[in-house]
Order: C-alpha cells, then structure tokens, then sequence
C-alpha cells in the first residue's frame, strides 16, 4: 500500500499559500525595476537575487543531467535536510529514521523540529541492511514514520551503503527516503540521481561543500520529482541563496576541470595516506573509505588527538560514536599536510 503525496505531507503544508516576493510577480526583463523598494544605486548587491537560481539551476541541470524543476537550491544541504522534516513530519506526531552512526545534523534537525528521531544502528562493518531497518519501521505498527535518511558515502565511516539495500528501502518504505551524497564524487560508484525516475519518494542531496571546494560558500543541491521539490519551494526562504553565492557557485561549477584535477588529488592522498596509517603499530584497523575522509581505529585514540593538537594537526575524534570506539576521523589533506600528519605519528611513543 503506497501513501500518496498528499497523505505524507503535513496539511498545513499542502494547504500553504507561499509568500509571493516582488521577484516572483515579475520575472522576464525590463529597463526600470521600481517594484521591490531597493536602493537603485549599484552596489553590485542592490538587488534582490533570483528566488528559484534558474541560472545556476541550469548549469546544474546540464552537469547532473537533472530537470531544472526537478533541483532544489539551499543554504547547504543543512537547508534541504531540515525543510524534508518541516514538509513531511507533524511535530510531535511523527518520526523519522535514520541509521546509526552517521551524520549529526538528521538528528538535530528533528530535535529542533520536535520530530522523534529513530536510530537503527549499521552492522558492525558499516553496511545497511534493509530488512532490519524496515523491520524497525514496522514494528511501531503506525503510519507516522514519514521520512528515512540514509547517507551513502555514510559519514563517519567513509564507506557507500550497498546499492542494492538502498533499493529495497526505497522498494517498501512507503514513505520519503532521503540519500544524502555529500561525498558522492569520491565514490567508486554510480549517483541515485538516475533512480529518480524510477522512485518517486527518493530526495537525492549533494552539496558543493565537498568535492567542489565551496563550502563557504554554502550551496546544497537537492534532486526529487518535481512534486517534491515544488514542496520545497514553496516553504523555503524567498531568497535563500544569496547573490554572491550564485554568482560565486556558478564560477566553481564552470571549473569542473579544476575540481577533477583536485579530486585526483585528494583520491591519490587517500590512498597514500591508508597505506602510511597502514605502518603504524598501533593502528589497528582503517575501514575503506568512498569519500575524502579515513575513519582509523588505534589504539589510545583520545590521547594520539590530544597528541595531534599539541602538533597543531586537528583531525575528528569519533571515539564517543556508535560502533567507533577509539576511532579518529581524518580528512585527506594537501601532499605536503598529510605528510606532516605521518611525520608527527612517527614520534608518537605509545
Ligand atoms: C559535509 C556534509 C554535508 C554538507 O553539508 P553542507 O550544509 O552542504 O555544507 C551534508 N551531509 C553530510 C553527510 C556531510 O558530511
């Protein structure tokens, strides 16, 4: 039995009437904008941006091979994961669930919206399995669980979630599933973005935050039907995305040949820095990784951070994570910072 789309979204929702902005009553050109009360001396700021980014919608549209009805453009993707809780979950009626462990900001963004947030721990070598998170869902033996999110490459653990396990929750949830592919270019493995049209309840988000070298920019890409990101839409801020971040993420996204450059890079960086983590006896395990990141299992990992810092190299303890005891996650760096991170182990007395 599939739930309609209608009877996902909360009714206030369906029913909303958006507030309609001057940019949205008058879109085309004109010689003289006297329409939306800005100052009329340039600044190269003085006006209000594009609400919907069609710009930089159709650069993307033509990079993903996505219909540019079909994207959602945010203040990251931190914009799109709240706004799928605030369409979707009825506060203090409905759940989400998500898997464990994995990104931080799912669960705080259902805290904050007063959505119950449901955690069904991974295996312990990271992989999904389908069956047990539906078996989860069913067994609240209600309607209220609106929306799954799954992270593939799943951060902290670097690793892609089976395709095929992705599949089957989309198969038989009957609600929204949300694939957060924030590290998507480093993976060895096809986007869901060419599942779209074959599953009308997946949200597919990525982000220029990553891969693309924007993160301060704060540009976050979400990929649905149409229907679903009409939703999004219709809720978000008017102007979300400010001017200089359009302009700013189209120049990146010109560059796609400077991006592949740097991710060659950052890929041969992951691998040199495995096999030198690798030579180190009280580095117990490295999980493989499908992103720019080594989740790194050793021995003492509080005290070789504490070590790092004093060295002035930050990394990211995980050790207080689900199924991450002692565990460090590092970031794949420039050549010349991973070698400074390898050099500083090398006089780690343990
Ligand atoms: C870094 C990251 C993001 C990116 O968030 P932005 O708000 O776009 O910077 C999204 N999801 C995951 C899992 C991440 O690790």
């Amino acid at each position: 039995m599939k739930r309609s789309l209608e009877e996902l979204v909360r009714p206030n929702i369906w029913k909303l009437k958006p507030y309609s902005s001057a940019r949205d009553e008058f879109h085309g050109t004109a010689s003289v904008y006297l329409d939306a009360n800005e100052n009329p001396f340039s600044t190269s700021y003085n006006r209000y941006p594009d609400p919907m980014q069609w710009h930089l919608k159709e650069r993307i549209s033509a990079l993903k091979g996505v219909d540019k009805e079909c994207i959602f453009l945010g203040n990251g993707s931190d914009e799109a994961i709240d706004l799928v809780l605030r369409i979707f979950c009825e506060p203090g009626i409905d759940r989400m669930v998500t898997i464990s462990p994995s990104y931080g900001m799912y669960e705080v963004a259902a805290d904050i919206n007063n959505v119950a947030c449901v955690k069904v721990p991974l295996n312990t070598d990271f992989s999904l399995s389908a069956e047990k998170l539906l078996g989860e869902i069913r067994r609240f033996g209600d309607n209220r669980t609106k929306v799954v999110y799954l992270c593939s490459p799943n951060n902290p653990s670097g690793n892609l979630l089976e395709r095929k396990e992705i599949l089957t929750v989309l198969n038989f949830f009957d609600g929204i599933v949300v694939v957060d592919e924030a590290y998507i270019d480093f993976a060895a493995a096809p986007s869901f973005l060419q599942e779209l049209d074959n599953h009308r309840n997946l949200v597919v988000l990525q982000t220029l935050s990553k891969a693309w070298g924007g993160a301060g920019l704060r540009l976050g890409m979400g990929f649905a039907s149409k229907e679903i990101i009409a939703l999004m839409n219709r809720v978000k801020y008017p102007y979300n995305v400010n001017q200089l971040t359009q302009e700013q993420a189209l120049n990146l996204l010109n560059r796609k040949d400077i991006m592949q450059e740097q991710l060659l890079a950052i890929l041969k960086g992951r691998k040199w820095l495995a096999e030198n983590l690798g030579q180190f006896p009280f580095v117990k395990h490295i999980y493989p990784s499908d992103a720019n990141f080594l989740l790194v299992r050793m021995d003492n990992a509080d005290a070789v951070y504490a070590y790092l810092v004093d060295k002035g190299i930050i990394v990211r303890s995980r050790t207080k994570v689900m199924l991450c005891d002692d565990c460090l996650r590092i970031t794949v760096g420039t050549p010349e910072e991973n070698r400074l991170l390898i050099q500083n182990l090398q006089g780690w007395k343990h």
